[in-house]
């Protein structure tokens, strides 16, 4: 990704990873510190769940990795990025606000773990970042596997109680009524077969910066990583 770095603008471009397990706010602290820095945002778990959604909708079986890649190709997940923060499209339908629904959610987590899928989308968040240079990435593999050489790679945690709690709180605030202890099953389900899958696994990216986001409010992780990606990019020559 070296070359990636250097093309179009040299000390222009500027890759932020931000991984995680889920419900750690990844999305939330993403896309505020992309605003405040003036970069783009890319949800990499909106296109798994948009995926999912493909495979409900299709009749495909969730661990069919090449049926549903080869449907990927043909109908196209791609984002909408006149909206903020982008929408996420299955073909040119705006599907953002079903792919948090708990159906999507509980199967994600077997299509993200089938290896054709994966390159497919792998290689779109690559195209992505060639067309948008300056991006804030949030994922699971975004620092580890997909863009190793990223600037700035944050590796987010914290505890199981909280991460349940702020995800029922998402729920609810869309609208959706759920028990925690299904948000908890869904959490350490997802947590497992990220962990355990050979291809992109959820694992902390050499050289991160960690951050537990247990005792912090979302404001004060963004302004912590806003200060550290200042810092380091102002160290590295690059243009904020
Ligand atoms: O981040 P979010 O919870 O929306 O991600 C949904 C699922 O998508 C994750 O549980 C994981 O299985 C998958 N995912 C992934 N790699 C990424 C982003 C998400 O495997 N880079």
């Amino acid at each position: 990704m070296q070359g990636m770095q250097s093309s179009q603008h040299p000390g222009s471009n500027v890759i932020i990873t931000i991984d995680g397990p889920a419900g750690t706010g990844k999305s939330t602290v993403a896309h505020n510190l992309a605003a405040r820095l003036g970069l783009d945002f890319l949800d990499t778990g909106a296109m798994y769940r948009a995926a999912a959604l493909l495979a409900l909708e299709s009749n495909i079986e969730p661990a069919n990795g090449s049926a549903l890649a080869t449907k990927i190709h043909e109908v196209g997940i791609k984002f909408d990025w006149n909206q903020d923060p982008p929408g996420i499209l299955i073909g040119d339908r705006d599907v953002s606000k079903r792919i948090r629904d708990l159906d999507v959610s509980e199967i994600v987590s077997i299509v993200a773990a089938q290896s054709q899928l994966r390159a497919e989308l792998v290689s779109s968040q690559r195209q992505i970042a060639q067309e948008h240079p300056r991006l804030v990435t949030e994922g699971r593999d975004q620092g580890s596997s997909v863009f190793p050489d990223a600037v700035v790679r944050f590796f987010l945690s914290a505890s199981l109680e909280i991460r349940a709690d702020r995800r029922v709180e998402q729920l609810e605030n869309s609208g959706t009524q759920v028990s925690r202890e299904r948000i908890i099953q869904d959490i350490t389900g997802r947590d497992r077969l990220d962990t355990e899958r050979a291809d992109g696994p959820l694992v902390r990216p050499s050289g991160a910066v960690d951050i537990d986001t247990d005792s912090l409010s979302i404001e004060q992780v963004v302004d912590l990583m806003e200060s550290i990606v200042r810092q380091t990019t102002s160290e590295a020559g690059l243009k904020l």
